[in-house]
């Protein structure tokens, strides 16, 4: 399979200098706001937007007022919609919001900055360490132990005494002996 196709796939984006299929439309789609006959505006990215662009400004127009009077009655800064805490431009759930995306901003520069800093490491020949070498305390041989034989030897089963065949019939050693 294609990697482009792939990384295309796992991300869920179009790869760099993708063309799609071209629609062949001669009139562009009828603006759906109603009592509207104007056709449909373009989209930046070339695709047709819903509506024409003289209702898209007008719509427009009216969520910016309609933001400015809820946020003139009070309202919180970013949503609008609920009021805002006290001493705060925001309400508790913006805040919390707000919070939790500066947190990951903030991660996620610290762990940019540590691939950069990892990326700006010169490159280093790398050495065989024991370790390469399979030599570690993990796969290492266990320890001979002592067994109980060692401990606790069995007795002797025959007596030296008993043991004729260590004297000699002939010589009793008198040569070996001072006198
Ligand atoms: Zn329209
Ligand atoms: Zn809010």
């Amino acid at each position: 399979m294609d990697l482009d196709t792939r990384i295309a796939q796992w991300s869920g984006q179009l790869p760099p200098g993708f063309v799609p299929h071209a629609v062949i439309r001669q009139h562009p789609p009828r603006c759906v706001q109603p009592r509207c006959k104007r056709p449909c505006a373009r989209k930046a990215n070339g695709e047709w937007a819903r509506s024409c662009q003289p209702c898209l400004d007008r719509r427009a127009r009216s969520c910016k007022r309609r933001r400015e009077a809820l946020v003139a009655e009070g309202g919180c800064r970013r949503c609008a919609y609920r009021k805002r805490a006290e001493c705060d431009f925001l309400c508790p759930r913006c805040r919390e919001d707000r919070d939790i995306e500066r947190a990951q901003k903030r991660r996620d520069a610290i762990d940019a900055a540590a691939i950069d800093e990892f990326a700006a490491q010169p490159e280093r020949v790398h050495k065989a360490s024991n370790l390469d070498c399979g030599i570690s305390p993990w796969n290492a041989r266990p320890k001979r132990q002592a067994s109980a034989a060692y401990w606790s030897p069995l007795p002797d089963p025959e007596p030296k005494s008993e043991q004729t065949w260590r004297q000699s019939l002939d010589d009793n050693g008198w040569r070996l002996s001072r006198h």
